[in-house]
């Protein structure tokens, strides 16, 4: 991972280049608000914005793409697919109605969203992605809040590995074996709640560390992912928080420092276990 700018990619296991750094737009309102906020984000230079079916807002990502000033082969956007909707023909017709929501014609990166382990449908739901993927709809396809058995059994079972999973990442919860597993199996790993939702910057240790470089905790934990070649999608719908979340490629975290961070793990989810969470409504 090349950490010059906010145009910096990583490249997934199928060579399509994938924003290291881009826009969550979850708990944004539809309509005006995630207009707003997907328009600011793009005119600050971000490139992905990362929505989904259940955050009620693909309509609104979509007209805000539609009117920016930047050609939609320069964005990257990602959607996922709902607990509601696995299966193969479910899959389906949930992509058709993402897809129809966002006015787009091609998807740039589909998820399942959740694992759902004891429904056993991840494997016919990733079947259709990847029939979905094969026709040209989507230029990579990926997973999220997937443990290692669970990539393992679609790589047994199907035909691709998957481009990206998408987890809780942040300084109290590394989940170090999990990305050890995604590395070795050329799965990209992308950073939800890279901030904690807020919970961190209060921490000591990491207001110390930030201030060592001049930055702020959330620039200082945003530049940490990256170096730790986690791609992330920290969300803010206020213009100059992600202009200073995007201002993170003018320093660099020493190795000294990176190998303190280990120390801030705490196993600690601020969402859901994905072995529990089955829910239809969020
Ligand atoms: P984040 O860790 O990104 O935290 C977002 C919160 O931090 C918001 O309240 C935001 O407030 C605030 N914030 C952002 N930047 C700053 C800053 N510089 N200083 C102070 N506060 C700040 O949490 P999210 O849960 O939103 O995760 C990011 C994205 O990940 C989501 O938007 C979504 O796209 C994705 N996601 C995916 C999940 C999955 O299951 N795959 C689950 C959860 C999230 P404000 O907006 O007011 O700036």
């Amino acid at each position: 991972m090349t950490l010059h700018s906010i145009d910096d990619c990583v490249k997934l296991n199928n060579g399509v280049e994938m924003p290291s750094l881009g826009l969550g737009v979850f708990k944004m309102d539809d309509g005006q608000a995630v207009i707003d906020a997907t328009t600011y984000a793009v005119n600050v230079g971000y490139r992905l914005i990362d929505t989904a079916s259940i955050y009620n807002n693909e309509k609104g990502v979509g007209a805000a793409i539609k009117q920016c000033a930047i050609p939609r082969e320069k964005l990257f956007i990602t959607s996922k697919l709902w607990n509601d909707s696995q299966g193969y023909d479910l899959t389906l017709k949930a992509f058709e109605k993402t897809m129809s929501d966002l006015q787009l014609n091609y998807l740039d990166l589909y998820l399942i969203h959740w694992p759902l382990p004891k429904n056993n449908t991840y494997i016919a739901t990733w079947k259709a992605l990847e029939t979905l993927y094969k026709e040209g709809r989507i230029r990579a396809i990926g997973v999220s809040n997937f443990e290692p058995e669970w990539i393992q059994n679609i790589i047994n079972e199907c035909d691709i590995v998957p481009m990206v999973n998408q987890v809780e990442f942040h300084p109290y919860f590394q989940q170090k074996e999990l990305r050890d597993f995604c590395e070795a199996n050329g799965v990209q790993i992308q950073a939800w709640a890279p901030l904690a939702r807020g919970i961190i910057f209060e921490d000591e240790t990491l207001i110390k560390l930030a201030d060592k470089y001049g930055k702020s905790v959330a620039q200082f934990v945003i530049r940490w992912e990256l170096q730790c070649k986690v791609a992330t999608i920290p969300k803010s719908a206020q213009r100059e928080r992600m202009v200073s979340n995007a201002d993170v490629f003018d320093f660099e975290i020493d190795e000294q420092d990176i190998k303190a961070m280990e120390g801030l793990n705490r196993n600690m989810r601020i969402g859901p276990n994905p072995h529990e969470f089955y829910k239809v409504r969020l």
